[in-house]
């Protein structure tokens, strides 16, 4: 018997929900039949890397975490791990944007917390109430909060007011573009909460995570950095996960409008712009709010809950420069800015400092986000008024006064889902729903994680899932 499975949505989820169905169906000798519909012109979703005169551009994202192991397993099933690349050694440091310069974060800074006092002393980013406050998070008492918490609640009981406003926002805020007021501490950082239930004290198990993982480096020789990507860009990931899958199995300019349940024939009609797919199951990898509107005809609760996701939009703008245009040293990964600093860019990457082969040598890559949660009226602004709002904080936070050589602006709408106070109640009881259409699996970023890692892992539970159920039939 032949299984028919639909894929809906050729991003990176759907890719590896697609390529996990065919690896399994080789594995367990099963006839697997995949479809991936995609409404695009191309594959890969918010990947897409571009090259231009010598320079490589990212339009989404540059990279991928390996503390979670999904994105460095699939790597290494696909051949791809000889092409990652760590991200520069000799320049780590991250930069703060504070009264209008560039501070660095204090070394042993983690996200949110502290863990080396001398350079908490030394930073001009906090003020010496502000420190004292941080310093004193050991003995802070533990507070159990009924239910979900917001990311800002949290940071300023732990940490004070300033450790929000002039780290955490920036850079977890920046993660999902989010606005920490909003943000679910139990949906984004879990393992927070974890350390303040456990060990009382963020900083205290910060200090042993630390010590313990030192251990397990010593012992291991670590192989990459926390953030990898390949040296071709993200798109090299998309093209390797593509050409594993047998020919005619990705359809682009597939729009899917509708799916129904054909209780008859026990089957799905799934309708797209280029005619109708019959399929044993169905894995919808779309952005919550597509799959609400292909969900709501027959499963309504379902779609309010998905509905019910926000998302905001984003901008990268790539631009690109000769070494000596720019005033000062690039020694770093790039800055964040503070939404309290009101400036009109979110964050800044130094791309060709951050991997090596961004920019042609004896040049320079820049990218800088703009919009998100907390100033999408930005979003709005259109190529030229948005190009002059990055040229001009560029102009005044590095002093590069020159024209670039060229500067490319992509646009992410509705791209980054919002996972807001209650998001995982909200999954649970979507899961719930999900229950009651075994042939049906979700997938994608709207649910358990935003990050490449999280998605290739969300394709590939979800297609181990419906096989199983499909064939215990
Ligand atoms: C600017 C930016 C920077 C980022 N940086 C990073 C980073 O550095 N590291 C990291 O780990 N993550 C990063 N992320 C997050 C990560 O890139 C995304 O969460 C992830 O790529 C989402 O993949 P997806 O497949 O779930 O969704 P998408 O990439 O949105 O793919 C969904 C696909 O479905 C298709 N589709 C929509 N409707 C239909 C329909 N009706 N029929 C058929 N197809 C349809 C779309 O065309 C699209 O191709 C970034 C995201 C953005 C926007």
């Amino acid at each position: 018997m032949t299984h028919r499975i639909v894929v809906v949505g050729g991003g990176i989820s759907g890719l590896a929900a697609a390529h996990r169905l065919i690896e399994l169906g080789r594995e367990r000798g099963l006839a697997v039949q995949v479809t991936l519909l995609e409404a695009g012109e191309r594959l890969g979703g918010s990947i897409l890397t571009e090259q231009r005169d010598g320079f490589l551009l990212e339009a989404g994202p540059d990279s991928f975490i390996t503390e979670k192991p999904w994105a460095l397993r699939l790597c290494d099933r696909l051949g791809l791990s000889s092409r990652l690349i760590s991200t520069n050694p000799g320049q780590r440091n991250v930069y703060v944007v504070h009264k209008g310069l560039l501070q660095p974060l204090p070394e042993g800074f983690i996200l949110l917390a502290p863990t080396r006092l001398w350079p908490l002393i030394r930073t001009p980013l906090f003020s010496w109430r502000g420190k004292l406050r941080m310093t004193t998070e050991p003995f802070r008492m533990r507070q159990n909060v009924d239910g979900d918490e917001s990311l800002a609640s949290f940071v300023r009981r732990r940490f004070g007011r300033e450790v929000l406003e002039r780290v955490a926002q920036p850079l977890i805020g920046g993660i999902y573009a989010a606005d920490p007021e909003k943000l679910s501490l139990g949906a984004t950082m879990p393992r927070f909460l974890t350390m303040e239930q456990s060990r009382k004290s963020v900083i205290l198990a910060l200090w042993s995570e630390q010590r313990r993982s030192r251990a397990r480096r010593s012992e291991s020789g670590a192989r990459w950095s926390l953030f990898v990507a390949p040296r071709g860009g993200m798109q090299e990931l998309v093209d390797a996960v593509s050409s594993r899958l047998p020919e005619g199995v990705a359809r682009l300019r597939a729009k899917t409008t509708e799916m129904s349940w054909d209780g008859a024939g026990k089957a799905w009609l799934v309708t797209t712009s280029q005619g109708k797919f019959v399929a044993d199951g169905v894995i919808l990898a779309l952005p919550s709010y597509h799959s609400a509107s292909l969900l709501s005809p027959f499963a309504s609760e379902l779609a309010r809950d998905l509905e019910a996701i926000p998302y905001c939009s984003t901008a990268t703008v790539n631009v690109a420069y000769r070494e000596d245009q720019i005033p000062r040293s690039l020694n770093g990964f790039g800055f964040v800015v503070p939404a309290i600093e009101g400036r009109k860019i979110i964050a800044c990457s130094f791309s060709s400092v951050k991997y090596t082969g961004r920019a042609p040598i004896g040049y320079v890559l820049l990218r800088a986000f703009v919009g998100g949660a907390l100033q999408p009226e930005l979003f709005k602004r259109d190529d030229r008024a948005m190009e002059d709002s990055v040229r001009e904080e560029l102009s005044s936070l590095l002093g590069v006064k020159a024209a670039p050589l060229f500067c490319r602006i992509q646009r992410h709408p509705r791209s980054l889902p919002q996972y807001q106070v209650g998001h995982l109640e909200l999954v649970q009881r979507v899961e719930q729903c999900l229950r009651k259409h075994p042939s049906l699996a979700l997938a994608g970023n709207a649910y358990r994680g935003v990050g490449i890692s999280d998605c290739i892992h969300s394709g590939e539970e979800a297609a181990e899932r419906l096989l199983e159920r499909l064939t215990i039939k």
